[in-house]
């Protein structure tokens, strides 16, 4: 149904979602069980989400979209590894999906903790610090500009695993050459609802 979109067809399906959502008027689409029965037999994702695990910032919901629409992978902190971007590359290759939107959020605890490592040298207890070390990059750069150090560091980590998608080769480096795949990163407002895309 929504196959062949364009990649700038597919940010614009997501811009409009996002409008209804945080204007307060969703629609809820494709949650209907006639809806549900003509996926049963495939799905045709028209975008993949690398979005940050935050309870607050479901895509489905800030998007205002519903069942096969969107292929979804979350992370705290929309970092990204072997096996998330394994997910992504599935996505694009068998579904042929357009856009990747590498999704991250206002005040994340995430990259708050990487902030803490990097400023007060905070240890990390079991996993987490595999969480954390994927942002501390970002993190460190940072804190080398002045203002609010935790949306400068949302921003660059949305840039940093934006770029590392981009250049993942092959199957998404070739598709963004060719046109038919773009990589944007986004961030979310938690206090308006509003996603700003940014284009690099
Ligand atoms: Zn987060």
């Amino acid at each position: 149904m929504l196959a062949g979109m364009t990649p700038d067809e597919a940010l614009q399906q997501l811009l409009d979602g996002n409008r209804r959502f945080s204007t307060g008027e969703p629609r809820h689409p494709h949650q209907e069980a006639s809806h549900r029965q003509h996926l049963a037999s495939g799905q045709h994702p028209f975008a993949v989400i690398v979005g940050c695990a935050d309870s607050r910032v479901p895509p489905e919901i800030v998007f205002d979209l519903g069942l096969g629409d969107l292929f979804v992978v979350r992370s705290a902190g929309n970092i990204v590894d072997e096996a998330i971007i394994g997910s992504i590359e599935y996505a694009v290759h068998e579904f042929e999906t357009p856009l990747i939107v590498v999704l991250g959020h206002e005040s994340c605890g995430a990259v708050k903790a990487a902030l803490s490592a990097v400023t007060e040298e905070e240890h990390t207890i079991g996993h987490i610090g595999a969480v954390v070390e994927a942002i501390v990059p970002a993190a460190r750069r940072a804190i080398h500009h002045s203002g609010d150090w935790v949306d400068h560091a949302v921003r660059g980590n949305i840039e940093m695993v934006a770029a590392t998608l981009r250049s993942s080769e092959p199957i998404i480096t070739e598709r963004v050459r060719r046109g038919s795949l773009k990589v944007l990163g986004a961030r979310y407002d938690l206090d308006d609802g509003v996603v700003e895309v940014f284009d690099y």
